[in-house]
């Protein structure tokens, strides 16, 4: 049998996996949407991935995982490595890009940019808090204009006019696009607009204070929209890079990792079968009042997190 590895990059709105095999090759890969329930989500990663994964010529040695949910689905999954989602994507993309030297990154929810010199981070920045940077504010603003959009991209491309659009946050943007389509814009110049608003709101808030150095790389799960591709180039006066795994990279960053790792684990899709239940329990043990996260397996406490003191622990096997 071969040996393959597991990466898995689960957030808050999708969830992405990737399997490679010694040469890195990636041999399967999905991405779907985690729907608020990061169990299920992996489950049917998982059920995607065997379908094209050759289970009699290879064999998952190494589970690693990122992404908000990355603890709890490293114990799911029985993970050799955790780790965050800025080691795990300057590992995927410096292993394609060796020179990369700025990544940006826009999610569904979230975005981030990293430095990285001499192929290790130097620094990075992350926004969760306003969503006109990200996705779900191009998804929201597509289902607005009746438009799907994956075909946003293109549509801003045929555009010679952006709309300027206020993109300082979510609701001017919003009241700004009713407005100049009440004024007559066309509605790909509102669109190729949008794409320019997310870039510079994502340069103004994420990007403030860091040098772009080039060679740039864009991922995340907007990096296929061509609209904003182009937004970014015409901004920073640079080239930037986009390839097909780009909305892949955490994933594929943390595998290369579970690899490195050399920590080796049986891993067996038959998890997928298996009941997983998640319970937040205060221990009430003091003051600090720790929420504690317990994971069952088929009704069994197989970890908890989240106390501050072994008390915790302690209350977690005797009280819940
Ligand atoms: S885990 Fe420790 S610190 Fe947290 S509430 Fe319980 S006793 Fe207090």
């Amino acid at each position: 049998m071969k040996k393959a590895y597991l990466g898995i990059d689960i957030g808050s709105i999708s969830t992405k996996g990737v399997i490679i095999n010694e040469n890195r090759d990636v041999l399967a890969s999905s991405y779907i949407w985690t729907e608020g329930n990061p169990v299920n989500a992996v489950k049917n990663l998982l059920k995607n991935m065997r379908e094209d994964f050759d289970e009699n010529k290879y064999s998952i040695v190494s589970v690693g995982t990122t992404g908000s949910a990355r603890k709890l689905i490293g114990v799911v999954t029985g993970a050799s490595v955790v780790k965050n989602e800025i080691t795990a994507h300057a590992i995927g993309t410096t292993d394609k890009y060796p020179d990369v030297r700025t990544i940006f990154e826009i999610g569904g929810q979230d975005s981030k940019i990293i430095l990285i010199d001499g192929g290790i981070v130097s620094d990075y920045a992350m926004n969760t808090l306003c969503a006109a940077g990200t996705g779900s504010f191009l998804s929201s603003q597509a289902k607005r204009l009746g438009v799907e959009v994956a075909d946003f991209g293109e549509i801003a491309l045929t555009s010679d006019n952006p709309t300027p659009i206020a993109a300082r946050c979510t609701v001017f943007a919003e009241s700004d696009l009713v407005h100049k389509a009440q004024m007559g814009h066309s509605k790909k110049d509102i669109i190729a607009g949008l794409c320019k608003a997310v870039v510079t709101n994502y340069l103004n808030n994420v990007c403030k204070g860091k040098k772009i150095v080039s060679p740039v790389v864009f991922q995340g799960g907007v990096s296929k929209n061509t609209g904003v591709k182009r937004a970014f180039e015409e901004a920073i006066g640079a080239q930037v890079l986009v390839d097909d795994y780009g909305h892949l990279a955490g994933a594929y960053g943390v595998a290369i990792i579970a690899k490195k790792s050399g920590a080796e684990k049986n891993f067996s899709f038959d998890i997928t079968d298996v009941d997983f239940v998640t319970r937040g329990v205060n221990c009430g043990g003091c003051a600090n009042s720790c929420e504690i996260i317990c994971v069952y397996r088929s009704g069994e406490l197989i970890d908890s997190w989240g106390n501050k003191c072994e008390r915790g622990n302690t209350a977690v096997k005797t009280r819940f």
